[in-house]
């Protein structure tokens, strides 16, 4: 595959960092916050040399959760699928690829950022993203257009792509590519569904089969990525011609591995190259050619993509934290 050339296209490209609050552990071992966020711009102090300058970055959106619900940058689970979710849904509807990726280390907030908990308020961008494109297809109902959804649910690990909707299949799925298409899974289980109790089901199936393996597999969760995919056809029918137009977007949500896996493993990376309204080059660190192929299509022209970092507010994760904030920067 060639790895790193798909990503020079143009996209539009949005990046937000998010941190999460302090966990019991940390805040039992009297652990020091290290991130400052306002506004768009976010400061990473160096809790061994308290008195320099802290590190500036400037993301499209920070969003801060350390505090309490009544701190104005507080960003709730429905703020941030406002911000972000909601906008590449949009996308969607007008026919773009999309894709979010959560990407940061291990525990730092990916999964609850992307699939949430099941408590009021706790859900991720995934199942509000999902209910919303129900309500939203409800709202547009028209007798001259239908719309179809598709769900698949697959991880990667170590090059392998294991169906999660279908726990079951032994061995990993080929990727391959289809010349309208283009790359695609054999055999990975594509489920039409109509409502969003459907693709609920579907989420808490792929959720357990996650975590089943992990369990077996020595974490795997940290290791692997999860990409829920959304295909999304609205169909047209124009009386004129009796013909019926087509526009079908592809909506990929992804849970990245745990960075410091990707660093420790020494691996090279996939680079994200693009030209929005400020040209930036972002650099991902991992070598996966499986996932990189995957999201080419998400990446290159006809897609919009925003990618979420989730960093920990603590002091003894600043070296990872810090390293983070460089790669993913929008100053560049
Ligand atoms: P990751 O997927 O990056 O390994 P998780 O999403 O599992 O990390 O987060 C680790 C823990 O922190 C979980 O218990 C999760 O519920 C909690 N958490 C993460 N981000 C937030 C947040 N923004 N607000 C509240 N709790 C959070």
């Amino acid at each position: 595959f060639a790895k790193f050339n798909v990503f020079k296209q143009l996209s539009l490209f949005s990046v937000a960092v998010r941190v999460r609050p302090f966990n019991s552990r940390e805040s039992n071992r009297g652990a020091k916050c290290i991130i400052q966020m306002q506004d768009k711009s976010t400061c990473i102090i160096n809790p061994k040399q308290p008195k320099e300058a802290p590190k500036n970055f400037t993301f499209d959106y920070s969003y801060w959760s350390h505090n309490t619900e009544e701190d104005p940058l507080f960003a709730s689970q429905r703020k941030v699928y406002q911000d972000i979710g909601e906008e590449m849904l949009l996308h969607a509807f007008e026919g773009y690829n999309v894709c979010i990726f959560a990407y940061g280390q291990t525990g730092a907030g990916k999964s609850y950022t992307m699939m949430g908990k099941q408590d009021p308020g706790q859900q991720g961008i995934i199942p509000q993203m999902c209910e919303d494109l129900f309500r939203q297809t409800a709202e547009n109902a028209d007798p001259d257009l239908s719309f179809s959804v598709e769900v698949s649910y697959m991880e990667i690990y170590c090059e392998r792509v294991r169906d999660l909707l279908n726990p079951k299949s032994r061995g990993a799925l080929r990727v391959r590519e289809h010349p309208i298409m283009g790359p695609y899974v054999e055999d990975l289980s594509k489920m039409a569904v109509t409502n969003y109790s459907d693709i609920a089901d579907l989420m808490d199936t792929g959720n357990k089969a996650r975590t089943v393996a992990a369990t077996n597999m020595n974490e795997t969760s940290s290791r692997s990525h999860a990409v829920f995919t959304i295909l999304f056809t609205q169909r047209r029918h124009d009386h004129m011609t009796n013909l019926d137009t087509e526009k079908v977007s592809k909506i990929s949500l992804v849970d990245l591995a745990g960075s410091e896996r990707a660093d420790s493993s020494g691996a090279k990376g996939m680079r994200l190259k693009q030209g929005s309204k400020k040209r930036r080059s972002d650099f991902i660190p991992y070598r996966d050619s499986v996932l990189t192929w995957l999201l080419r299509e998400n990446l290159g022209g006809n897609s919009r993509t925003a990618m979420i970092a989730a960093l920990s507010p603590a002091d003894i994760n600043y070296e990872e934290t810090l390293n983070r904030a460089k790669q993913i920067k929008c100053n560049a």
